[in-house]
């Protein structure tokens, strides 16, 4: 068997085109631009290059974006100031706290200060409470498993009553995953550093998502045959032969996956370009809601 390559860049850009024609849509009707404001603290690069990636994706839509830039030993008490003040201001319909934030920074409760309306990237607690339990909806999902559910989606039917595995428990990826796919009724298996036997628990995966951060760590003997892989990880692993001496691998050994998967994302052009798309699908809800 060889795999349907899952087309993440062309899902993304139809989500894109969507929110796009109703933005301007709103534009015609007079309604208020849909506003983002990202908040960056610190200089990490990686960081940096998300969050100019969300301003090119807003202005592409029609969004407006707004960058609030704070170094990194900006105090708690500021960063919840700015917080307060974006919350009430009338034209911010989304706001964003890149991740990670520096050590001395308490995250829990600088996202719990994000007004739950607000909070487009999903993860103030009371929106994964509710999001962990049974009958209860949050107001807005975390944009990479939505992403990430979006693709299973188109890759298979049904995801009810399927054996979904998750790889990896973070707070960003693959716990809001799990949740979301227990949602839509999968029965769903959870692994972490500590899982005794992961090449086990993989081989039972109808649906297989792998969010570690581990390069080519799921072999394709892993794999149960008609699977379907969302990979998520990105990897740098060097590569002399490239300009910039490395490429960007997934943590499936896409090559020998491929083979055995009825559908697999690659790395890159995968699960990453839904995140963006899905903040501005977000964004867009969020001014819908407060019109
Ligand atoms: P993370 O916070 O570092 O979490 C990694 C998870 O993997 C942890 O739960 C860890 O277990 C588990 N893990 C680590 N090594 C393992 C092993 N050998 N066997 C089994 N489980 C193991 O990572 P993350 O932020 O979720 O990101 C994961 C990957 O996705 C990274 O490559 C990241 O770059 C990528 N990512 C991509 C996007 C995107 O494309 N839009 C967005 C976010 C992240 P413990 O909990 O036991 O430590």
């Amino acid at each position: 068997m060889t795999a349907t390559i899952i087309d993440g860049r062309k899902a993304a850009e139809e989500i894109r085109q969507e929110v796009k024609v109703k933005v301007d849509r709103r534009k015609k009707e007079g309604l208020d631009i849909p506003g983002l404001a990202t908040v960056l603290i610190g200089d990490d690069p990686a960081s940096q290059s998300y969050v100019r990636g969300k301003h090119r994706a807003c202005e592409q839509a029609g969004i407006n974006s707004f960058a609030y830039e704070l170094q990194a030993d900006v105090s708690q008490n500021e960063i919840e100031t700015l917080i307060e003040k974006l919350n009430n201001d009338d034209s911010i319909h989304g706001i964003l706290v890149q991740l990670p934030l520096p050590k001395q920074l308490d995250e829990e409760k600088i996202l719990g200060k994000i007004s739950l309306e607000k909070d487009v990237d999903g993860f103030h607690p009371v929106n994964i409470g509710r999001l962990a339990q049974k009958g209860r909806k949050p107001l807005f999902t975390p944009c990479t498993p939505s992403g990430i559910i979006h693709l299973i989606k188109q890759a298979t039917n049904t995801i009810e009553g399927k054996r979904a595995v998750v790889l990896g428990r973070s707070n960003i990826v693959g716990m809001p995953v799990s949740l979301l796919l227990l949602g839509e009724n999968a029965t769903v298996t959870i692994c972490h550093s500590r899982t005794a036997d992961l090449e086990k628990e993989v081989q039972g995966a109808d649906i297989l998502i792998a969010a570690i951060g581990k390069p080519e760590f799921v072999k394709g003997t892993w794999i149960k045959p008609g699977a379907v892989v969302i990979d998520v990880g990105v990897n740098r692993v060097e590569d002399p032969s490239r300009k910039r001496g490395y490429r960007l691998v997934g943590d499936v050994a896409f090559d020998e996956a491929v083979e055995v998967a009825s559908a697999i994302t690659p790395v890159p052009g995968g699960v990453g370009p839904m995140t963006i798309a899905m903040l501005l699908r977000n964004t867009l809800i969020a001014a819908e809601r407060q019109d």
